[in-house]
């Protein structure tokens, strides 16, 4: 084919394609114009996962009629007016692409009046043109209305994904903005249901209330810590409190939700030796920063930032959620066995100065002799004797897997045990982990689960897996709401189900077993089809052969 410059409609689709991506990218650059035009309240609904309808409505400072028409065009906007402000950027947006890019791949409705202007002004895109436009009364402020999403794009309405996925991700999005502006009134409704309000008191702790629920809103810890460069403030989880995974991290910068790999790793380093292997923390955290200490204009979608000072960045965010940690520990002397962590585990090196090649994945045979339980160590360690030799067992590790072969078993002769709950217990779920929630229900049904909706985010749990009689089920069900919104591995779910049923069910670490626990824990081991591994794949055991130890003392050469 001949170089030719591309139509100016194909031009407009490339790159609305960046800017929106699905319809929470829609949202978010509603959102991100509401808070720069200075609303204190932004009410947002979504119909059909975004796709059919979405509506924002702002109480800001709303765009003069004069100018309506230049807002959808690319490149207008009123936040920055030449080079130098590029390196100076104070307001979420900058690049004056939202709104010509979400007319170019939906139809949008806009009503908008400022303070100045008598009446307000109503406009109605189609396919890139206006084919409405007219006067009409509001208060100050705008609503935008965006209908038919990608349907002239279909390239991009066959990627997304189902209507509950969609309602996760805006539930994630809102969720994220609350967080970030608590002394902005937020609200969403999902398919005409109210799925989060938050009051805009300013109080952080309350949006965490909201999101999140009271367990986690009383006990986050306060960040607050300023240095030569920045400033971080915001929540941080006790180590008592922590995820199987990352959804529970957002950081900020100048209140800009970002995705920073090198937040996350500064936030994981100051948890270094505090949590178990596999869990992360929960943190909600503002950088405060000179503007020209970032560039945040690395990508249309703005949700990326680039730092001058990155190792500097790193370590203020570092110090400041390791001071927190520091005082609370002081505070409160009796924190959790954390120090047993089986990850510091692992290498029998640790234990005792010898060679790595005991390590028990390198060896072949996957069936377990029959063992003798010689005692217990440091309550997370069964120490046993076979017929080669000495094993040191992890009891959680072991537990998980007895539990996960168990689980998957029973569901797939379709014979779960359900335990009734006499008494039943409520859970108030995060509008993220609803969505989720609704997506999975009935799938969780198959494992024994029966959890019915109580209105407000509040569902009541009825019965449950019998397994899981002896957990902690709140925790549970958050677990397994994580585990399953997480896109972290692509197991079938049935597996992510088991695995994550077993490790919150499964004997903790630090927990003293008695001789005849520790021997029936071992013996249901050894009837499992991978006694060696939990399903992670970590090991649950280590084994010193004979061999081995003799060769260890010198009795060989
Ligand atoms: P940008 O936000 O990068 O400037 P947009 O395309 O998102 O570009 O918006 C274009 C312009 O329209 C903004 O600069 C702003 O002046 C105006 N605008 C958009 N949404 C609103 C709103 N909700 N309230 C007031 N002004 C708005
Ligand atoms: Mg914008």
């Amino acid at each position: 084919m001949p170089i030719k410059v591309l139509e100016p409609e194909v031009v407009s689709k490339i790159a609305a394609g960046e800017v929106v991506e699905r319809p929470a990218s829609v949202i978010k650059e509603l959102i991100e114009n509401s808070l720069d035009a200075g609303a204190t309240q932004i009410s947002i609904e979504a119909q059909g996962g975004g796709v059919e309808l979405i509506k924002v409505s702002d109480n800001g400072a709303g765009i003069p009629a004069s100018e309506l028409e230049l807002a959808f065009h690319r490149y207008a906007t009123s936040k920055i007016s030449n080079i130098a402000d590029l390196g100076n950027i104070g307001s979420l947006g900058f690049r004056g692409e939202a709104l010509p890019s979400i007319a170019a791949v939906a139809e949008v409705e806009i009503v908008t009046k400022t303070s100045s202007d008598s009446i307000g002004s109503y406009m109605y895109w189609r396919k890139g043109d206006v084919v409405r436009k007219e006067s009409r009364a509001r208060p100050q402020g705008s609503t935008i209305t965006v209908r038919r999403l990608f349907r002239y794009f279909p390239v991009r309405l066959k990627f997304l994904k189902s209507v509950n996925t969609e309602n996760s991700h805006i539930a994630h999005l809102v969720s994220q903005y609350a967080l970030a502006f608590p002394e902005v009134k937020f609200s969403l409704v999902l398919d005409k249901r109210l799925s989060l309000r938050t009051t805009g008191n300013g109080d952080l702790r309350e949006v965490v209330n909201e999101i999140y629920g009271p367990e986690l809103a009383q006990r986050m810890l306060k960040v607050e810590q300023k240095d030569g460069l920045a400033k971080v403030g915001g929540l941080t989880s006790p180590p008592s409190l922590a995820r199987s995974n990352r959804n529970y991290l957002s950081f900020f910068i100048n209140r800009r939700w970002v995705h920073s790999p090198l937040l996350t790793r500064a936030t994981e380093e100051a948890y270094r030796g505090l949590l178990m292997d596999g869990r992360h923390p929960i943190a909600i955290i503002n950088i405060s920063l000179p503007v020209q200490e970032v560039d945040v204009n690395v990508h249309p979608a703005k949700a990326q930032a680039k730092f001058c000072h990155e190792q500097a960045v790193f370590s203020s965010v570092q110090k400041a959620i390791e001071g927190t940690l520091a005082r609370t520990a002081i505070a409160s002397p009796k924190a959790e066995p954390f120090s047993l962590s089986p990850g510091q585990w692992q290498s029998p090196r640790m234990i005792m100065d010898i060679q790595p090649d005991f390590v028990v994945a390198q060896l072949p045979t996957l069936e377990l002799p029959v063992l003798r339980v010689l005692g217990q160590l440091a309550n997370t360690y069964i120490i046993a004797e076979g017929p080669s030799g000495l094993y040191l067992i992890d009891q959680h590790a072991a537990h998980e897997r007895i539990l996960y072969d168990r689980i998957l078993t029973q569901w797939s002769q379709k014979e779960v045990e359900v335990q009734g709950l006499l008494q039943p217990i409520t859970i108030e779920l995060s509008p993220r982990e609803e969505e989720t929630l609704k997506a999975t229900r009935e799938f969780l049904t198959q494992f024994g689960f029966s959890i019915e909706p109580f209105g407000n985010r509040s569902y009541v749990i009825r019965a449950i897996p019998a397994l899981m009689a002896r957990a902690n089920i709140i925790e549970v069900i958050s677990g397994l709401l994580d585990s399953l919104a997480s896109k972290e591995g692509l197991n079938p779910w049935e597996e992510k189900v088991a695995q994550s049923l077993a490790c919150h069910g499964a004997i903790r670490a630090g927990q003293q077993l008695s001789n005849e626990e520790m021997r029936e824990l071992i013996k249901q081991l050894e009837q499992t089809k991978q006694p060696r591994s939990c399903p992670h794949g970590r090991p649950t055991m280590i084994h010193l052969s004979s061999h081995q130890l003799e060769k260890e003392f010198g009795r060989i050469g």
